[in-house]
């Protein structure tokens, strides 16, 4: 028996992507100002942006898309994903949103007062957002190792307990909103975290009457990782797994582009607080819409109830976190300084020590993202000193402890061939990663520039 495994799926339709000439790549990068961001999709060969909303439907998913129930009200494809959940996830409350910021939005409007904390191991950055909106402070609690990039640890998305119980003590539980736990952790690089942890973050904050809750976005992903990893759960199901983790909250935020494999989607569920789901429910139907809807078409939620249950499936569970693993294994056998082990959805190169000779303030990642454009058509995105940018009390530079390529990966979307034609390019740059020169501004935008900037390569 081969020990290799293949995708447990066969392509019926398929998009033509196309690889335009080098000098045309050339060119649009610098129409686009140096900014992958700035490229038409169109002019992209293989687009490692990001996973979300990025994935392939199944047949099964589709075949839903055409059971839309487009009422107003009441829309069958709302019950059938009410079932999905509470089957899923042991909620009995579900209110349906645009995306996982429109939950984000309508729950914590809901549980933060003016000035409160929400502790999180390290919360996304929509998230973050929506705490501020809501007068809430974020304070991320993730353990020190998720930040070494080449040590090994299972779990780098785990909450460091004593942190959290000491900022709990130190600050006292009424001036605490909730906890949420991110899985897996986003912003660490899609690193899990453990069943252990969850249930110590859960007993910790039921000692001093916090809250908590989870951000779900790629929860299946998280399980899976906790199946391969943690004593005692090699025997048990994704479902059962999931089921234990979500014991240990009162509800969770979904960003259903990622784990719910559909391409626009979101929702809150709640386990049995229904004052709460009476009042988030309420101030949804301003933000989102209808009870039964919440800003999407019966069709998306149709969608939505099928992913969710295809997601828990072992085979492609194994096919997904197994094809970003082997991404990132080609990379390392080649000597590429990449965050190890590698995550649920993406690899992250290390371009700090793929270009050591470029400082922070010309953005290694940024340029390392802009190569890999011209030498392949491959689209990946910096994280680090561009998207950190300014103080915003000095305008200094601010510099990132961490300078990272991110290359996501999209759910079902490209096969292994992929990933090696990818593998191939970032090695044969690394050949020639001398000669690779940082970045400077042309146009600087005041807030968000990693979006809108204009940039140009440093000269000798
Ligand atoms: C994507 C994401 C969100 C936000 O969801 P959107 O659907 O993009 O609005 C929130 N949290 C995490 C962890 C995410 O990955």
């Amino acid at each position: 028996m081969a020990t290799r495994k293949a995708e447990p799926y066969r392509i019926k339709m398929v998009e033509p992507i196309r690889l335009i000439p080098r000098e045309e790549r050339i060119q649009k990068l610098q129409e686009a100002g140096y900014n992958v961001f700035a490229l038409k999709a169109e002019d992209v060969f293989i687009d490692l942006l990001t996973d979300s909303g990025t994935g392939a439907m199944s047949d099964n998913q589709w075949a839903g898309i055409m059971l839309g129930d487009e009422s107003y009200a009441g829309s069958k494809n709302f019950y059938n994903l009410e079932k999905s959940i509470q089957d899923i996830f042991g909620c009995k409350y579900l209110i349906p949103t645009h995306q996982g910021r429109g939950a984000e939005k309508s729950l914590f409007s809901q549980l933060i007062s003016k000035d409160q904390y929400v502790l999180g191991n390290m919360h996304f950055d929509t998230t973050e957002a929506h705490i501020h909106l809501s007068g809430g402070i974020p304070v991320n609690l993730v353990i020190e190792e998720a930040f070494d990039t080449s040590t090994y640890h299972p779990f780098k998305g785990n909450v460091d307990i004593a942190k959290l119980e000491s900022f709990i003590k130190d600050h006292g539980a009424e001036k605490i909103a909730f906890m949420l736990i991110t899985v897996t952790c986003n912003s660490a690089g899609g690193q899990p975290v453990s069943m252990k942890n969850i249930r110590e973050v859960s007993e910790v904050c039921s000692k001093y009457g916090v809250r908590v809750f989870m951000d779900s976005a790629r929860f299946a992903e998280n399980a899976y990782f906790i199946k391969k990893r943690e004593e005692g759960y090699s025997g048990k199901s994704i479902q059962e797994i999931v089921r234990e983790m979500y014991s240990y909250a009162e509800g969770l935020t979904m960003s259903a582009k990622k784990d719910a494999l559909v391409n626009i989607g979101g929702f809150i569920a709640l386990k049995d607080d229904e004052e709460l789901f009476n009042r988030v429910r309420e101030v949804n139907v301003a933000f989102e819409g209808f009870p039964t809807y919440g800003g999407l078409a019966g069709r998306d939620l149709e969608a939505m109830a099928r992913g969710l249950r295809e997601v828990l499936e072992l085979p492609y569970l194994e096919s997904r976190i197994g094809q970003v693993e082997y991404l990132g294994q080609r990379l390392m056998d080649a000597g590429i300084p990449i965050q190890y082990p590698v995550g649920g959805h993406a690899v992250f190169v290390d371009a700090k020590k793929f270009l050591p000779h470029i400082p922070y303030y010309q953005f290694p990642a940024a340029a390392l993202c802009n190569e890999l454009y011209i030498e392949a058509g491959v689209r990946g995105v910096e994280i680090g000193s561009l998207l950190l940018g300014r103080d915003p009390r000095t305008g200094e530079q601010q510099e990132s402890p961490m300078e990272l390529l991110r290359l996501t990966i999209p759910r079902r979307t490209y096969t292994d061939n992929h990933m090696d034609y990818v593998a191939d390019a970032l090695i044969e740059l690394y050949k020639r990663r001398d000669r690779i020169v940082g970045l400077e501004f042309i146009f600087e935008p005041k807030i968000l520039r990693h979006f809108t900037a204009k940039m140009k390569p440093v000269s000798k």
